[in-house]
């Protein structure tokens, strides 16, 4: 392990020498054909898991989510999602372009909207000028709300609102894992909720790329079409599947660990003179801001020469989030730093 410890992203983690090795043996065959045994295992594996029909291994979670939209929607449509939801935000403009579909976009608490605030948003079916809501987008955890769970009885109220109103529902379920870490739910109780889910096995999970897209047999189906008119079909892709299987059997229950080692880190910072708010720590993620009057620039630089990469999430607020390649000596030594830092 380097020297530097890099806390930006759950995504800059390196495969371990066990996943290595299980990726080096891994069958493979041409996965365009559906002959790759690995990544049909992958698939059935986590169709299973969360008690859908289907599943479909993608290299990205942007793409996971946009071809998810792309299958619930149709030019025109309207999607109703947080104001700080990723499909939103880091998507590059997705939903418009590859979709033809409009965002109507929710003011939650940290990502988090309720089942009345989409009942009071959904378009009438009835006025021919209205834009038809199709779809909501719900993001767990919501990485831009520091890492925030969904409550899960809220989410079933929402499930609730898109029966009513002939909405499908698709989770970004990113680092759905550690809300159910977290939270101590069951991945069935989202099956059962939730339209589609799109999971990534690059974040906490510690594979080097993949993602999944949950759903009906006749949904995936489509979402294959999908993938290959997007350029996803990839071929011998069992290697990356591989890492995706012995991630899913070795690396969920231990998401416990960052959360503790976030908590940890976010103990520290409320203590510090030159932190003014911390958004409260669920799970891997601490979101903090910097006083106004230092420059976060400085402070990110200052955090480098000390051999610790933060994350800048626009203005003052910086981000770190905890992963497999940071364990307890890691965040001793950050938190030491943090310490011991002059700011400016
Ligand atoms: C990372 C992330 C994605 C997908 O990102 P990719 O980098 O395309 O895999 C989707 N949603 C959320 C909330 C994310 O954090």
């Amino acid at each position: 392990m380097s020297q530097i410890i890099d806390a930006r992203s759950d995504t800059v983690t390196r495969p371990t020498p066990a996943m290595l090795e299980a990726m080096m043996l891994a069958e493979v065959g041409d996965d365009v054909y559906g002959e790759d045994e690995t990544v049909n295992e992958l698939q059935r594996k986590a169709a299973d898991l969360f008690g859908m029909e289907a599943a479909l291994f993608c290299p990205s979670g942007t793409m996971t989510n946009q071809i998810g939209i792309r299958v619930h929607t149709r030019p025109g449509d309207e999607v109703i999602c947080d104001e700080l939801s990723h499909v939103y935000l880091y998507e590059v403009g997705g939903i418009a372009a590859n979709s033809g579909a409009s965002v109507r976009l929710l003011k939650g608490d940290r990502g988090r909207f309720t089942a009345e605030q989409v009942r009071s948003q959904v378009s009438s079916r009835s006025d021919v000028h209205a834009a038809w809501s199709r779809l909501v987008v719900v993001e767990n955890t919501v990485n831009k709300g520091g890492g925030a769970c969904w409550d899960f009885a809220e989410l079933e109220r929402i499930r609730g609102v898109c029966n009513e109103h002939e909405l499908a529902l698709h989770l970004d379920g990113a680092r759905v894992f550690n809300a159910i870490v977290a939270r101590n739910e069951s991945p069935r109780d989202y099956g059962r909720l939730f339209d589609s889910i799109s999971i990534c096995l690059s974040k906490g999970l510690g594979t080097p790329a993949g993602s999944l897209l949950l759903g009906s047999g006749e949904f995936i189906a489509k979402a294959r079409r999908f993938r290959k008119m997007m350029g996803g079909g990839m071929r011998q892709a069992g290697y990356l599947a591989a890492a995706g299987l012995f991630a899913l059997e070795h690396n969920v229950a231990r998401l416990h660990d960052d959360h503790r080692r976030a908590k940890t880190i976010e103990r520290e910072l409320q203590g510090l003179s030159y932190v003014s708010s911390v958004l409260p720590v669920e799970t891997n993620i601490v979101i903090f801001t910097i006083d106004a009057r230092s420059s976060t620039d400085e402070f990110l630089r200052s955090l480098q020469s000390h051999g610790i990469k933060a994350g800048s999430m626009g203005g003052s607020t910086i981000r770190f989030v905890m992963h497999l390649d940071i364990g307890d000596d890691q965040v001793g030594a950050l938190v030491e730093k943090l310490r011991t830092l002059q700011v400016a």
